[in-house]
């Protein structure tokens, strides 16, 4: 039982143990394997804004080739604008038009808008009213119109629009003009497109000569060569032949952080976006403007890079666990079973090993004390007496002519006389500090302590015996078994061998004999307390 608890204790312990055991290393498999998808995500990240950049330069060299018509200011001529820019349009999805923007001062205005009349008659320097409707600019003094557009397939609206009416396209480009630098408009959803698309317009000025402070890029100002740029045609173009799935990401213009812009979303298509993984990449700052790249992972983004391992890890653990709790289980059994076989054996032992002691205490043919027995209680009885000074009584007794008996009845008679002899005489000696015990062939032992009257005891074995009036018609003082018997009692000397008594009690014994058999008769010690007339004193 003691045993079961223990080690119900320790399974539970080895449960719990194995159980958490699983749950850790499942645990520090997903956070191992959540890390390395990160890394790998944001390496993806960091791929796909890096190309999307590279795109951007590319059409930023576009337009510098595009430039290169208008060298040292000098404006060419329409056609010529309209075959560079088709080639160039051919090659680059991502450029919606390609423009030709002068400067028109307010004197210039009229000769301006009659030049171009021979190739477009309705032209006119013009502007959005609030409806949408496109009218006549307003007077100003500076005017940045739309001269030159390719394709002009459905930019014809556009031709002759005043940029600078238009405060966002107005300050990028002021911004170009005093910088020397291309400059990119914040997000402006292309009249171009049907749905609605965000782009953005670069402009990269053209100065009259080597411009190198503000006011004389003022002055020296030509117009601007312009593109048209789409968003999203730009980071579709951009994507390396290698297209990671499952990612969906966000152009977002963060030129002012407390505005950010979504310019373009790429939606993959691929599952639930996992919204807790996000990552943003900035791109470097270019036409003025900052650009970032945020993205998240999809749901089959993330599972294709998620392993069974940490299932199988928990799995296998537990498993461990059950395999172990078993065995141990079988083993306890087995113990189980084993003690209880040794608990049998060790009783069955234990009960022999009394039997045993108990034959070897007993005589087995009358079933009373054994000589040994005897041996050891003289011994102890003997010391006691010396202690308390107290008596102790040796009484001997000898079956008569028994020799006879057993030549004339048998052995097997001889031996049922003796256990009968026996038996009575044992039923006379039943007190605690007294043993009968048999003391050799025919022959009995009593020991008596302290206060028993040992005279009394004899003779009344003796005459016990006759009463019994077991036949004996070969015996030569009675027809039936007597016996003759032998006493000594005395309170020992300090230092005195308990054999003295032994040996006075069969001398008395012998005495009884010589005296013609059964017979009590008494022996006495030296040290045995003498009265005045020197006889010895009980
Ligand atoms: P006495 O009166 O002088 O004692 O004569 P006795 O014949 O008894 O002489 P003794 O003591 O010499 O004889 C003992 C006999 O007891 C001898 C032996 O045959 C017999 N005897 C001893 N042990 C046993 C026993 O275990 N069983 C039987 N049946 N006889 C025994
Ligand atoms: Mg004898
Ligand atoms: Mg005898």
């Amino acid at each position: 039982m003691r045993l079961n608890i223990n080690v119900n204790i320790f399974l539970i312990i080895i449960v719990a143990a194995g159980f958490s055991m699983s749950s850790l290393s499942y645990w520090f498999i997903i956070k191992a394997e959540e890390k390395s998808l990160l890394i790998e995500f944001q390496r993806d990240v960091d791929e796909r804004a890096a190309s999307m950049y590279r795109e951007i330069l590319v059409n930023f060299e576009v337009l510098q080739s595009l430039s290169i018509l208008f060298h040292k200011g000098t404006v060419p001529e329409l056609t010529r604008f309209q075959k560079e820019a088709t080639k160039i349009i051919g090659r680059h999805s991502g450029i919606q038009a390609l423009e030709w923007i002068p400067r028109v001062t307010q004197s210039e205005r009229l000769l301006h808008e009659s030049k171009i009349r021979k190739y477009f008659p309705g032209y006119m320097i013009s502007e959005r009213h609030k409806q949408g409707v496109m009218a006549k600019a307003e007077e100003r003094e500076e005017y940045f119109p739309v001269y030159y557009v390719e394709p002009l397939d459905g930019n014809e609206a556009a031709l002759g629009f005043d940029l600078a009416s238009n405060p966002r396209r107005l300050q990028a480009l002021l911004n170009a003009r005093d910088k020397g630098l291309a400059q990119a408009t914040a997000s402006i959803t292309l009249v171009q497109e049907r749905e609605k698309k965000k782009g953005f317009l670069i402009f990269l000025p053209i100065y009259n000569g080597n411009s190198t402070t503000i006011e004389q890029r003022r002055e020296e100002l030509v117009g601007f060569v312009l593109g048209v740029f789409n968003v999203g045609d730009i980071f579709i173009s951009s994507a390396l032949s290698k297209i990671v799935q499952g990612i969906d990401m966000a152009v977002v213009d963060n030129t002012f952080s407390n505005e950010p812009e979504i310019l373009f979303t790429y939606q993959s298509h691929a599952g639930l976006i996992q919204k807790e993984i996000s990552y943003r990449k900035e791109l470097p700052e270019i036409w003025g403007r900052k650009w970032l790249i945020t993205a998240s992972p999809t749901s089959s983004y993330t599972a294709v890079r998620q392993s069974i391992y940490p299932q199988l890890t928990f799995t296998a653990g537990i498993v461990l666990t059950i395999l172990i709790v078993l065995y141990i289980k079988i083993l306890a059994r087995r113990e189980i079973s084993i003690k209880r076989i040794v608990r049998e054996k060790t009783k069955a032992l234990k009960e022999a090993n009394n039997k045993l002691s108990e034959l070897s205490r007993t005589d087995a043919l009358t079933g009373i004390a054994n000589r040994r027995v005897m041996d050891e209680f003289l011994n102890r009885e003997w010391s006691r007496a010396i202690r308390n000074k107290s008596k102790i009584s040796f009484i001997l007794i000898d079956i008569d002519y028994f020799k006879n008996y057993n030549d004339n009845y048998g052995h097997p008679s001889g031996d049922e006389c003796l256990r009968k002899v026996a038996k009575k005489i044992n039923s006379l000696v039943n007190r605690p500090g007294d043993l009968m015990a048999r003391y050799g062939g025919e022959e009995f032992a009593i020991i008596l302590s302290d206060t028993r009257n040992a005279e009394m005891i004899a003779g009344s074995s003796r005459e016990s015996i006759e009463h019994l009036q077991i036949p004996h018609n070969f015996s030569e003082v009675s027809n039936y078994v007597t016996i003759s018997v032998g006493i000594c009692t005395v309170i020992p000397e300090v230092g005195s061998d308990s054999s003295l008594i032994i040996s006075t009690a069969d001398k008395a014994l012998y005495k009884a004999k010589q005296n013609g058999r059964n017979k009590v008769e008494k022996g006495y010690l030296n040290f045995n307390v003498k009265d005045a007339n020197n006889n010895f004193i009980e």
